[in-house]
């Protein structure tokens, strides 16, 4: 049982535009006879989708009392829905338990915006606990409890189960009980067990019509990114590198470092023609920016630095590409080179590495890219 930062926009919150379909269609199952919705669910896609606004809706109208006459969501006075936003809801158990639901996916994005310049914040989404087989056994008392009324429980980042886990929570998905729904909610699916995914029916909240997104990100930037009026093509081309999830085009638009691109071009030139010292480069950035969004920035470069090594086009097509084209482009190897600095330097960033020894090193890795 968690308490959510914010009941109303996490389990009230309105719906999505791309997900009225997929609401219609479950809503009206669970209305009509056999009143069938399958045990487990599975929510997963890259971040930005809008998964855990549409889980935690439809966890909040699965409970609520008076969902027959609220088919749009969940009436939010009720007592389950009281519950709800007391976060002591008894017929809900969520994992990890110190996992609080949130309702727009690119939560990464989000605590970065919030907290440039915390490094716990960071740290803590990057060592998000796993799931662990006690934390399953835990949740059987509640699932096998038997007695009237539904009960539902939410796996977050499901992909973080470990193999015990994975194999305790498959015997749960073998025994379904009346009345009882699992959840999972991953951004990685690729990731969790084959077995567990072939026993859960997987929402279909990766399908997204482009117009309707196209129109949800304008709308949520008002037109603006960076202080400037954009256009169409440039919410395309957001879209286009958020891989299609609106929320996350939104959270890369908002980020500190989108709009420094061409800057990083200029220094990874400078950098390669020795007309710039890596440690004069390293000493600029560090007043930028810091070295997540930093190496955030140069991960999205790298992607399209190396489209054009293997002679596809640039997803970023406002970026003037020339220069780099007429010199030598990098080969293959250094490329791999660096997408390992830059993981190491990830990795380090967990033991709290600081930031001017990890800004020095990915410079110095820059300069022989
Ligand atoms: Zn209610």
């Amino acid at each position: 049982m968690t308490a959510p930062i914010n009941s109303d926009a996490v389990y009230f919150a309105p719906l999505l535009p791309w997900q009225t379909a997929l609401w219609a269609q479950l809503t009206s199952r669970v209305l009509t006879p056999p009143h069938q919705l399958p045990h487990a669910l599975l929510a997963a896609g890259t971040s930005g989708l809008g998964k855990r606004a549409f889980v935690w809706r439809l966890v909040a109208w699965l409970l609520c009392r008076e969902r027959e006459t609220h088919l749009r969501g969940a009436c939010g006075v009720c007592e389950s829905c009281q519950w709800l936003k007391s976060g002591t809801h008894p017929s809900l158990a969520v994992l990890p338990q110190q996992q609080m639901p949130i309702a727009i996916d690119s939560q990464d994005t989000a605590l970065k915006t919030r907290d440039k310049k915390s490094k716990s914040s960071k740290a803590s989404t990057e060592t998000l606990q796993r799931i662990k087989v006690d934390d399953i056994r835990e949740l059987q008392p509640f699932i096998y409890q038997g007695g009237q009324g539904l009960r539902i429980c939410v796996l977050e980042h499901a992909e973080t189960m470990t193999v015990a886990a994975s194999n305790a929570l498959l015997k749960t998905l073998e025994e379904p009980q009346s009345q009882v729904h699992v959840i999972l909610i991953s951004d990685h699916p690729a990731q969790i067990l084959p077995t567990i995914k072939s026993r859960v029916q997987q929402l279909p909240l990766y399908r997204i019509e482009t117009r309707l997104a196209l129109d949800y990100v304008t709308t949520a930037l008002g037109g603006v990114v960076n202080h400037e009026r954009v256009s169409s093509d440039e919410i395309a081309q957001l879209l286009t590198l958020a891989e299609g999830a609106p929320m996350a085009a939104i959270g890369l638009a908002q980020s500190d470092w989108y709009g420094k691109r061409a800057l990083w071009l200029t220094t990874w030139q400078a950098l390669r023609a020795h007309k710039r010292s890596s440690t004069a480069a390293s000493d600029y950035w560090q007043s930028q920016l810091d070295i997540d969004a930093f190496i955030a920035l140069s991960e999205l470069m790298l992607t399209d630095i190396q489209r054009l090594v293997l002679g596809l086009n640039m997803r970023q097509t406002d970026l003037d590409m020339s220069a780099i084209k007429d010199s030598m482009l990098p080969d293959t190897l250094s490329i791999a080179d660096f997408a390992q600095k830059m993981q190491q330097i990830k990795a380090a960033r967990l033991q709290n590495v600081q930031d001017k020894f990890a800004y020095d090193s990915l410079m110095q890795a820059l300069s022989v890219l």
